[in-house]
This record gives C-alpha cells, structure tokens and sequence, in this order.
C-alpha cells in the first residue's frame, strides 16, 4: 500500500494490510499473504515514524538437505523514515555518509508500505537456512 504523507500529517493511521506478493529473491517464498499490523505517524521535521508487527511464513530450502521447509517469522518493528531534502542537508550538516545514519530515507511524498515488510522480511531470513530435521540433527 502505497500511504500518501498528506494522510499522517495530522492524524496517525492505522495500517492493516494483506500483502499477497513480496519478492523475496531466489532462495524464499511467501506462503500466503503476510500479515502488517502498524500504526504510521509523522514527527518533527517530517520524519515519519512507523511501529507495528508484521506476520509471514516462508517457504525456505534447506542448505543441507535441500528439502524445503515454512518457517513462521513474527517481527516487532519500530523504524523511523526521514524524507530525502531533509536527510541529506543532515548528513552535510554533520558529515555523514548515507551508512551512518539509522534511519531510512523516503524519496517520494508517499511511503510504500509493501516495501518496509520486504526490507524488515528479508533482514530476518537466514543466509543459510536449517530444516527443522537437519536443526536437531545438529544439537543432538
Ligand atoms: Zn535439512
């Protein structure tokens, strides 16, 4: 969903969203829609705040085994969105290169909320993934 600024400017929004498709790459798959809780509101200087929970499972293929498995995330997220003019005249003003800064940069007058989750998705994936079967095998 695609939220226009204009409609945080003076209320908070309530977000609840299906996302059927999220590209994942390769290696994962969405099963279902994942599931966005998340309220959005706007702070000083334009910065946008958003809170919320997103709920997904993916299908995963074992590094080892090569079976393919779902695994549930459930992901608490709280990030912070600053608009483009704004962030850069911040890193100029304190001579900082777009990795220092802890918050996103939003380049339009809306925010993608479809993109939020495939970034916060993808960070929580594992780079090599363990079925459960392969996982026990491992601890015993
Ligand atoms: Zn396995």
């Amino acid at each position: 969903m695609k939220v226009p600024i204009v409609r945080i400017l003076h209320s908070p929004l309530k977000i609840h969203e299906l996302i059927e498709r999220i590209d994942l790459g390769s290696e994962a798959k969405l099963v279902g829609p994942a599931v966005l809780d998340g309220e959005m509101s706007i702070g000083v200087g334009y910065e946008v705040h958003f809170k919320g929970h997103i709920s997904a499972t993916v299908l995963l293929t074992c590094v080892r085994c090569l079976s393919k498995f779902k695994k549930q995330f459930e992901i608490d997220f709280k990030e912070k969105y600053l608009p483009e003019s704004l962030a850069v005249t911040d890193m100029r003003e304190k001579e900082l290169s777009r990795e220092d800064l802890d918050t996103f940069i939003y380049h339009s007058n809306y925010i993608d909320t479809s993109e939020i989750v495939k970034e916060l998705l993808i960070v929580e994936i594992p780079p090599y993934p363990l079925c459960p079967k392969c996982r026990a095998l491992d601890n015993s």
